[in-house]
Parts: structure tokens; sequence; C-alpha cells
């Protein structure tokens, strides 16, 4: 093992939304600042090329299995690169409702209430959007929070014909389709590579990034109230940092999976896990793919663009949340990416006179998500060297019938005969969602980081992703990790002065 001759004021590990934002936060303090990450630079035009329409995308999944009690192992679809997931993502930059914070009664359960409120976090949802040059349209949603400031960008209204025209008669029926905010930069989809690890390393000569890091275990001093050392797999060395505050943004299974195997004397069930919280309540929200064949081609490569929340919080005949529609990017792209897209696969069968190419050109994809809720029982856990995840949806009703409802208005718009919408639900391998797993709280019982990230039992670990969310809502989570991450940071900030 090889000792660090350097002692770093902050070690981050991990370069996705959370440690990527939080990365570009603390630099500019000129503390020394170490970050770490498993993953190399991914080229841009592979990046680019995604969208997440279909659940199927091995190029860019971890190359790592992760194991289901019972069934096959799987090649998880997240990524391990400068930028973790948001350089896959696909741009929607999202605020969770002003509800979404309150405990909301679902038909299978409650949504946990989170200590802090939309309001607190709402200057961080403002700077996140500057940050990540969001391009948006305010007050067209009526689930719209409220907002202190408007987008930095206009809303990308050139979108492609079909949809708008759908659209415009989903407006016809009563419906609220939206703009949906996207974060653009001039090269396409922000990141937080581009956005906050290397302005972070160019502007300032204390930020050192080393990547293809692995980091395998913490270790605490002997009382267990301080980390001391970060180890780190780097080719086929072992390294130890030292550092006096170190941030976990490895992604919500790979943070829980980091304390658990770093458990020791005087943390036997996991660093930071008193609670028994840690890799618990496991949250990915509920997807589906749906595709809507159009009557004449378009042009098969265009961007999201809209969204439809107006069964967010239910229906005349649900008085419960249902959740979020939005249009996914062209299809064409998932036959460039796959031979075989398994939602067209479906949808060739009902039309066997197109090729592939073809009915992607043809169609149009809507991508549907409900919350799912915390349960205990879905959770992450170790079994020596590998990943479980044991996960069974929940809330799976609501779902069904967003998904019934929207092919109903789907029908009612339609120019085509069309009678059947292929659609896909997302496997377990899709957690491209993942939340929940360290949540915060005030009670160090019910929660394993306090309202500042920082773990209950360990004066000097914090957890900076998505693992801190006590619920999820149906709302993409990526400007939330963000938000927080630039919350987290100024407190860090504080503490650091
Ligand atoms: C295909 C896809 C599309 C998406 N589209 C959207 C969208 O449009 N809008 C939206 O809001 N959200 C979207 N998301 C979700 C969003 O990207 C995530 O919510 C967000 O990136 C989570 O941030 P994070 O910091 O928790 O983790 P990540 O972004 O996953 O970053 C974790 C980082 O930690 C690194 N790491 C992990 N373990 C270790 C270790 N042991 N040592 C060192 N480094 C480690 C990883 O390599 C990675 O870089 C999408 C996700 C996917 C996969």
């Amino acid at each position: 093992m090889i000792i660090d001759d350097q002692h770093y004021d902050v070690i981050i590990v991990g370069t996705g939304a959370g440690g990527g934002t939080l990365t570009r936060k603390l630099a500019s303090t000129g503390k020394k600042i170490l970050v770490l990450e498993r993953g190399e630079y991914l080229e841009k035009e592979s990046s680019e090329l995604v969208d997440a329409e279909v659940f199927k995308k091995e190029n860019f999944s971890a190359p790592e299995q992760w194991y289901e009690s019972g069934k096959e192992p799987f090649y998880p679809q997240t990524s391990y690169s400068v930028g973790g997931n948001t350089k896959i993502h696909s741009g929607v930059m999202l605020r969770m409702r002003e509800q979404d914070f309150e405990e909301v009664k679902h038909q299978h359960g409650i949504s946990t209430e989170w200590g802090l409120k939309y309001q607190d976090f709402e200057p961080y949802y403002t700077e996140a959007e500057k940050l990540y040059r969001a391009h948006g349209k305010a007050g067209d949603d009526p689930t719209d929070p409220p907002r202190s400031k408007d987008f930095p960008f206009p809303a990308l209204v050139d979108c492609e014909p079909q949809v708008k025209d759908i659209c415009d008669r989903l407006s016809g029926q009563g419906l609220h389709p939206a703009y949906l905010p996207i974060g653009l930069g001039n090269e396409g989809r922000t990141d937080s590579e581009d956005t906050g690890v290397t302005p972070a390393i160019k502007a300032n000569n204390n930020v050192t990034l080393k990547t293809s890091a692995k980091v395998v275990r913490l270790h605490t001093n002997p009382s267990g109230k301080e980390v001391r050392a970060v180890e780190t797999e780097i080719g086929d060395r072992s390294y130890l940092f030292m550092g006096d505050i170190i941030v976990l943004a490895c992604g919500a299974v790979n943070s829980a999976t980091l304390l658990l195997y770093s458990a020791n004397e005087k943390h036997p069930k996991g660093l930071a896990n008193s609670s028994d919280l840690v890799g618990r309540n496991l949250m990915k929200q509920l997807m589906t793919v749906l595709v809507q064949l159009t009557p004449t081609p378009n042009c098969g490569l265009f961007q999201r663009s809209h969204y439809i929340n107006d069964f967010y919080w239910g229906d005349e005949d649900f008085p419960y949340p249902m959740g979020h529609i939005q249009n996914s990017g062209g299809i064409l792209q998932d036959v460039i990416f796959s031979e075989s897209p398994p939602i067209l696969s479906v949808a060739a069968k009902l039309m066997p006179e197109f090729g592939l190419k073809q009915l992607a050109k043809r169609s149009i994809g809507w991508w549907l998500q409900t919350e799912d809720l915390a349960d205990p029982n879905n959770r992450v856990t170790i079994e020596g060297s590998k990943v479980h995840l044991d996960y069974t949806p929940n809330n799976t009703e609501a779902h069904d019938r967003l998904v019934h409802r929207w092919i109903d208005v789907l029908k009612s718009v339609n120019q085509t005969k069309q009678s059947i919408y292929p659609r896909s639900e997302a496997p377990i391998q899709v957690a491209a969602h993942q939340c929940g797993t360290c949540r915060f709280g005030e009670d160090s019982k019910t929660s394993v980081l306090n309202l500042n990230c920082r773990t209950h039992d360990i004066d000097n670990l914090y957890v900076v992703d998505s693992s801190f969310f006590p619920s999820i809502s149906a709302t993409s989570p990526g400007l939330t990790v963000i938000a927080n991450a630039l919350r987290v940071g100024e407190h860090l900030i504080n503490r650091l002065n």
C-alpha cells in the first residue's frame, strides 16, 4: 500500500452530478482538493448521441455486474466516467414540485416528507439552472413551483413538427403540454465534466483529479469518529489518501456499498450505519416507454422537447399521484446504437412490412415515470465483493393508470387508426434515477445524513449525491442532485473557513 505524502483539505469521490458540481463550487476557496474518479474521460460524440428511451444500452453500462436475489446478474445502466451519469443523461433539468417536499398520500402508501422544503432549495435550483444553462419556459405547466428568477435561457421551441402538432392538439383538449427545461451548452447537453470538474481544474491549481481511481474502503481513526484515509485502487496499486473532509458522491448504489465495505470494529454494520439505513430505501421510479406510430415519417433524430404533468397529482377518478410524461428524443438513435432495440422490436412485429429504421422514423416515443415509495426492504447489500440489489416495485397501479390514461389521450389525438401502443417497462438494470440509500433528516435514528448531508455518526464524512433523497417524486432527479451539491457546498465553504 502506498501512503500518499500529500494532505488534502477535501477529498471528493465521484465526479457526477453531485461530485462534479461540488468540485466546481469548492474550487474557488483555494483549499487543496483531491477528486477521485473510478472512470475515465468519455468521448463527447458518443455521449451526445445517447437518449434514454430504450432500456438496453450495453455501450453505456458499467463494466461490472450487479446481482439480484435468485436472478441472473446484470450490467447496470450507469456510467463510470468523468461526469458520471450526466455524460449519458438526456439533459432534462426539472425542479421537484413544491408539494413533493411534503408528505404525500399515494394509493399504496405515503411519500416521505423532506426535512427541508422547496423554499430552502429554491435559491440553489436557480443557481443550478444558471450553471448548467437550463433552457426553459415557466408557467405553461400548472404544477410549476414558484421561482425567484426566470430560466436563464429561453426554451428550445424549435422542435420536431410532429411533436408540436400533437402538443397543439393536447392543448386543444385542455391539457397543458410544456417545454421541457434542457441544459444546453455550446457543444450540446451540459454535464458535470464540462460544467463542474474541467473549469474547476483549469481556473485553480488547487484541484487534483485522479481518474481510473476506484475508492474501495474508508479507514477511520481508532475511536471511529473520523475518517482518516481513503483507500484507492489505481491500476494494480493501492493508495491511501488523507484529507480533513471526505465527501462521497459515487451515486446512490456505490456510495452505500462503499460505506458497507468500510465496516470496522467501531462500525460493524458499515460506516455511518448506526441507523441500519445505509443501502435501504432504494428508489428508482417506475418507468415505461410507449411508442406512438405516426402517419408520415419524421426526421427520426430529435431532442426531447415537451412534458405533460396533467396527471402528476391524479385524475378525475383517481385522487392519487400518477406521474410525469415527456416525449423521448427521436427513436432512430436507438436503431443506430442497438441493432434491435427492444421497444421497436415489439413494434416491428406489429408492422412487419417496415424495417427498423423506417419504423423509427414513423414513431414518437413517450417516456412515463411514476414515483416509487421508500421501502426499507428495497436495498443495496454486499456479499463478498458482489453488489446486490433487492428491489420490488411498488405503487404500480398508479403507474399502470398513467400508461392507460396516456394511451387513451394519444388515441384521441392520433391521426392513424393505430390501436396498439407497444410499451416497454424499465427492468432492474435501468438504475438511471437511483436514489435514497442514505436519506437525510434531523433524526439519527431515521436517517443516515443530517440536513447538511454530513453523516450523523462521523463528523468529517459527507454524502453529496442522489443517496440523500427521502422520497424521489416523479420528476427526473438530476437538477435536485446538482442544487443540493451547491447547497452543501455553501455549508462546506463556511466550515472550511
Ligand atoms: C441514461 C440516463 C439518462 C438520464 N437522464 C436524466 C435527465 O434527463 N434528467 C435528470 O434529471 N436526470 C437524468 N438521469 C439521472 C441523473 O443522471 C442522475 O440522477 C445523476 O447523475 C445522479 O448524480 P450522482 O452524483 O448521484 O451520481 P452519478 O452522476 O452517477 O456519479 C457518480 C460518479 O461516481 C463515480 N464512482 C462510483 N463509484 C466510485 C468509486 N468507488 N470510486 C471512485 N468513483 C466512483 C462514478 O464513476 C460516477 O462518475 C439520467 C441517468 C441516466 C443513466
